[in-house]
């Protein structure tokens, strides 16, 4: 798919300053850091579309009848992404705000919505996990917020909350949150809008990017790798997936196969895992490793590693046996 139009803008800013930059004077500087983010709206399908900015994607549906917004990111981004979306309902207000999980990069911006969104639903386990650490962010370091500024606003929990499937109308649109299990933590929710066709994964879904992995929260690889096949299973071929996160100039909407690649990606991480723990490896050499697995090339080198990262997360749930 091609480059969203953010992608573009990042690109060309990045250029013009390397330009800048290119002289006696380049070998001494810094280098330069990417421009502030710009607030993008994309159309993806009969109302829905995607947000990005900072954080994790937000998706959302504007129609005459209803607006639905799935994720928040942070409390600036969230504020860009309100102001997009009652532009183009006519200041409808919001009529429903899901959570794919409690993150700080998808629920740091809820606060924004208080007063705004009339109804808040995430499943039940998302619920607890944001209510434990209220404002404590949840991502590697790239992605922690800033430092909470005074004025910021107070978080907005969930008022409803589900175990296995919670479903609403919103206009012509039905709105379906399903749990499948453990997977990226312990309270994903998998939100689909059946008319449009289009499921919004949260981090359920790292587009050839190495994913966070929340042990802490609950997190299952085993079962993550499971419950994407049934995913698809549960949707149409030509459904579009929405992912939380995609690598470097990569779209943040993508097709049933890079589902299924990522389920084999993995696969794949469990796989060496097992056969550094079954070769009786010690963790440290065993999580050294960083060049990419083969045939997941474009996944790019493994993160270091820490509490989070896909190997650590891998080795852990292997050496105990989960
Ligand atoms: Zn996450």
């Amino acid at each position: 798919m091609a480059p969203t139009r953010r992608d573009f803008l990042v690109t060309s800013a990045g250029a013009a300053l390397a330009a800048a930059l290119a002289g006696p004077l380049a070998a001494f500087a810094q280098p330069p850091q990417p421009p502030p983010a710009a607030p993008t709206f994309t159309p993806v399908r009969r109302n829905v579309g995607t947000f990005t900015m900072r954080g994790g994607t937000v998706g959302w549906l504007v129609s005459p009848r209803g607006v639905v917004v799935v994720d928040t990111q942070f409390p600036a981004e969230a504020r860009a992404l309100l102001e997009g979306l009652q532009a183009r309902s006519g200041n409808r207000g919001v009529d429903l705000l899901v959570n794919t999980h409690h993150h700080g990069d998808h629920s740091g911006g809820n606060g924004v919505f208080r007063g705004v969104a009339r109804k808040v639903v995430a499943h039940g386990m998302a619920d607890q996990h944001m209510r434990r650490a209220p404002g404590a962010p949840a991502q590697p370091p790239a992605a922690q917020p800033p430092a909470a500024t005074p004025g910021a606003p107070e978080m907005l929990y969930p008022d409803t909350t589900f175990q296995h499937t919670w479903a609403g109308d919103v206009g012509d649109e039905r709105v379906v949150a399903r749990h499948y299990g453990r997977g990226h933590t312990s309270g994903d929710a998998v939100i689909t809008f059946e008319r449009a066709n289009v499921v919004h994964m949260g981090d359920l879904l790292s587009f050839r990017r190495h994913p966070v992995v929340d042990r802490a929260a609950g997190a299952s690889m085993r079962n993550w790798a499971r419950l994407l096949q049934e995913v698809a299973n549960a949707h149409a071929r030509d459904t579009v997936y929405i992912c939380g996160h995609a690598n470097t100039g990569l779209p943040v909407t993508v097709a049933q196969a890079d589902v299924l690649q990522f389920r084999d990606y993995l696969l794949a991480v469990l796989a060496l895992a097992e056969r550094q723990v079954a070769a009786g490896r010690p963790r440290e050499e065993a999580l050294a490793m960083r060049e990419p697995m083969p045939g997941f090339e474009a996944w790019g080198a493994f993160p270091a590693a820490n509490a989070r990262d896909p190997l650590t997360a891998a080795y852990e749930e292997v050496a105990a046996g989960a």
